[in-house]
């Protein structure tokens, strides 16, 4: 295969986001470390309730995953809804479900009043079931979600299924029309500039190697010291997802950091796109090790999977390829003779309880284990956070449930078991 090493996505923004030139200012009122959709959309409201923010970014403006995932703004969480009630009880999973929803609510709203491009489409999403048993569970978890949410899902039998999909594999699925689908980059790179016209400075190259306290003619603030100099914040926002460093080692031992690949076909004929997806939903499968695909608005395959449970590298994007390539063959045999051009990696932020987690963590406030639901939580985690620091009501949700740490062998930074991990996942694939 012949193929580029690199993100679609990327190849699609016409102007890229430009960190400021300037030198770092002395004294700000937030710093948000990490420029993806948590930390821009964090600075962006900030930034437009007066807030002197700075951004600082290891990289460049969106270079982590919120520039190269799978552009699915998706409607509620990781865990199937009664896993959650069980956890949670009822009244708290209905204020994350609303979150969910009101997040979808916030990305139409920030694209439609920032002028973003990114070819934003409430296209809706369909899970597809891999196991009979999987399918049969579809009908209780639609109820549930109907019941407890007023939200309404609906099952397509596998009779019916080649409305949705032009694929013969599956035992059936379940649509959700509030979902949408986005270019990430594109995305990514508006928000940015909107911070920036909001009046926010953003830093990028500028990684943040050390935060410390320090007390000021009595007042407390942060140092934070970075590859451009020393700024003290006042409050500090860790927004630093998957690529969380040694910087925050509080933070970083919450983390598990699971990659994940993507493959772009060369564009299709429209006939053949049409057939593939009728309705362009951002669609994946029921399993652990799932995959994940969808049409790019110019018709190319963007297909993803193969969580590795160890960061990104060369070889594991290089080798990622031809299993996706297969797997997408299984999916779409109508594929074979297509071109595979791209293929690129990123890490996903997961928490051990595969819940997102905010608030307060050595006197800083963060947001992570946003999973494969970023695009939309990230951004309304981070406009959320961005309303408490302001002094709004704490509201959040996800800020009032405990956060447990990554057993030692799952830890970032302590990756030799996370094989273990995905093989153990494996095998709940072969017997669920
Ligand atoms: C391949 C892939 C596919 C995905 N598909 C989807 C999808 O279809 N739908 C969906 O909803 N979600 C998806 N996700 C998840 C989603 O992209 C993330 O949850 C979301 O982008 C997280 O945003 P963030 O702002 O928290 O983190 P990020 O976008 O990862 O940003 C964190 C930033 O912090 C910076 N940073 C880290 N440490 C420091 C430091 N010390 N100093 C300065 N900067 C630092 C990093 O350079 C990085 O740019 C996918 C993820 C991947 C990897």
């Amino acid at each position: 295969m012949n193929i580029l090493e690199k993100n679609y996505w990327l190849e699609t923004v016409a102007q890229p986001a430009i960190g400021s030139r300037e030198d770092l200012p002395g004294r700000v009122d937030v710093a948000v470390v990490g420029g993806g959709f948590c930390g821009l959309s964090a600075a962006r409201t900030l930034a437009m309730r007066g807030v002197r923010t700075v951004v600082l970014e290891a990289e460049t403006l969106g270079w982590g995953a919120s520039g190269r995932n799978g552009g699915m703004v998706l409607t509620g969480m990781k865990l199937p809804v009664p896993t959650l009630i069980g956890r949670y009880g009822r009244s708290m999973v209905r204020r994350m479900y609303a979150a969910s929803l009101e997040s979808i609510d916030l990305v139409e709203r920030i694209v439609k009043d920032e002028g973003i491009e990114c070819s934003f489409a409430r296209c809706g999403h369909l899970e597809v079931a891999c196991k009979k048993a999987h399918f049969e569970a579809y009908a209780a978890a639609a109820e549930e979600i109907k019941k407890e949410f007023n939200h309404e899902l609906r099952i397509v039998g596998k009779s019916e299924l080649r409305g949705e999909i032009g694929s013969d594999i599956y035992y059936g699925g379940m649509v959700d029309g509030a979902s949408a689908s986005v270019n990430p980059a594109q995305y990514v790179t508006g928000l940015a500039q909107a911070a920036q016209r909001a009046g926010a400075c953003l830093y990028d190259h500028a990684r943040v190697t050390s935060i410390k306290p320090q007390v000021i003619a009595g007042s407390r603030s942060l140092l934070l010291e970075t590859a451009r100099g020393k700024v003290s914040a006042k409050e500090v926002l860790l927004a630093t997802g998957a690529y969380t460093t040694e910087a925050t080692p509080g933070l970083r031992k919450k983390l598990i950091p699971v990659g994940s690949y993507i493959i772009a076909t060369e564009p299709l004929p429209a006939e053949l796109a049409r057939e593939l997806s009728p309705w362009n939903r951002m669609i994946y499968d029921s399993k652990h090790f799932l995959y994940y695909y969808r049409l790019t608005p110019d018709n190319r395959m963007l297909f993803g999977g193969r969580a590795a449970f160890f960061p990104e590298s060369e070889s594991t994007v290089r080798e990622s390829a031809e299993i996706l390539r297969r797997g997408m063959i299984e999916v779409y045999p109508q594929l074979a003779k297509t071109k595979v051009e791209f293929v690129w990696g990123g890490t996903l932020d997961f928490a051990i309880d595969v819940m997102p987690h905010a608030g307060k963590i050595d006197e800083m406030y963060f947001a992570m284990g946003f999973a494969g639901h970023g695009v939309a939580a990230a951004t309304w985690m981070g406009a959320k956070l961005a309303g408490i620091i302001c002094g709004d009501a704490d509201d959040n949700p996800f800020s009032k449930i405990s956060f447990p740490g990554a057993p030692m062998g799952l830890r970032s930074g302590n990756t030799w078991a996370l094989p273990l991990a995905g093989a153990y996942y494996r095998v709940l694939d072969w017997v669920m």
